[in-house]
This record gives C-alpha cells, sequence and structure tokens, in this order.
C-alpha cells in the first residue's frame, strides 16, 4: 500500500481538533500505521519547509509549526498520497473547498490544520524524515476486502 505523511498541525492539537481529523482519514478506509506527538524544532522545520525559507511569511510559519505539539502520521491505502492530499484541500483555508479538511476547519493561508505530502517521492523523504523502521506497526488489515475490490491496483 502506498504511504503519506500527515501532520497535525498545533493550531489543530491546542483546537482539540486531532480526534475529528483522524476520524475523517479513518472513515475514508485509510489506515494509520505510525503515529507520535512531537515538538518539532528549527532545524527540521527548515528541512521540512526547505522550499519556503526565502518567502517573507518563513519566521511566521516557524513560529507558528513550534508553538505547541504536532501528530505525526504514516497513513497507508491505494494512491494515499494523493487521496490524502485531496482531503486536505487548497493550501488557504478561506480558498479550499468546502468538504476538504481545510475548508471545512481553517479560515488561514498559515493556520490550515493539516500537512500532507504532495508527491510519492516526497512522501517517502518526509515519512524517512520523521520516523524509522521500528516506529511502524505492520498489523493484519482484515478490513481490506470491503474496502478494495480483489482485483483493484
Ligand atoms: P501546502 O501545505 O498546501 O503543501 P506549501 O508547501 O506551499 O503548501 O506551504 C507550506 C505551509 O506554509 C502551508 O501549509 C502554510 O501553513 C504556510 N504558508 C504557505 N503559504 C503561505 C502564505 N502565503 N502565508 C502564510 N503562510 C503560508
Amino acid at each position: 500500500m502506498e504511504q503519506t505523511l500527515v501532520i497535525l498541525k498545533p493550531g489543530t492539537v491546542q483546537r482539540g481538533l486531532i480526534g475529528e481529523v483522524i476520524t475523517r482519514l479513518e472513515r475514508k478506509g485509510l489506515r494509520i500505521t505510525a503515529m507520535k506527538m512531537a515538538m518539532l524544532d528549527d532545524e527540521i522545520l527548515r528541512q521540512h519547509y526547505a522550499h519556503l525559507v526565502d518567502r517573507p511569511f518563513f519566521p511566521w510559519l516557524l513560529a507558528s509549526m513550534k508553538a505547541a505539539p504536532v501528530v505525526l502520521m504514516c497513513v497507508e491505502g491505494k494512491d494515499a498520497v494523493d487521496v490524502v492530499h485531496k482531503m486536505a484541500g487548497a493550501t488557504n483555508g478561506r480558498k479550499a473547498e468546502f468538504g476538504t479538511i481545510r475548508g471545512d476547519y481553517s479560515l488561514s493561508g498559515q493556520e490550515n490544520i493539516i500537512h500532507t505530502s504532495d508527491s510519492v517521492e516526497n512522501a517517502r523523504i518526509e515519512l524517512d524524515r520523521f520516523f524509522v523502521a521500528s516506529d511502524y506497526c505492520c498489523y493484519e488489515p482484515v478490513l481490506t476486502p470491503f474496502i478494495y475490490a480483489p482485483d483493484e491496483k
């Protein structure tokens, strides 16, 4: 199964929305195979948001991502990267479609609830940034026949 990284941002933890967001992922049929809570530091955030370090809002983004713990998850499913990224919605919560996580829980371009990997390649890099092999829990996916057809790619 394809794996993707989900980060529930500090605002999500502070607002008590961890359960709401996880419930959406679970209801979709996605599986969580690694999960932990952590405080992120400048070093790992500078790696994770390397594409944004020169943007004027970067100091605010850093402060926001360090303001409280985050919840980090590996989420698995067929086409999980694309599915979870679409479930998150557009970056700015005011522009994200209703029915997406950001569209339903965010009013901000910065305070937007969730990070999701945007490609299969980046998902691998991002998962390896936050998790080691022993963090993953391999368990029997007993519901698979009720979520996918046997021949589904
Ligand atoms: P996404 O999280 O949708 O993949 P980006 O990788 O472009 O988007 O940005 C990473 C994070 O930086 C966003 O989720 C958001 O928290 C913050 N961000 C992006 N653009 C802005 C902006 N113009 N102003 C403030 N924060 C921003």
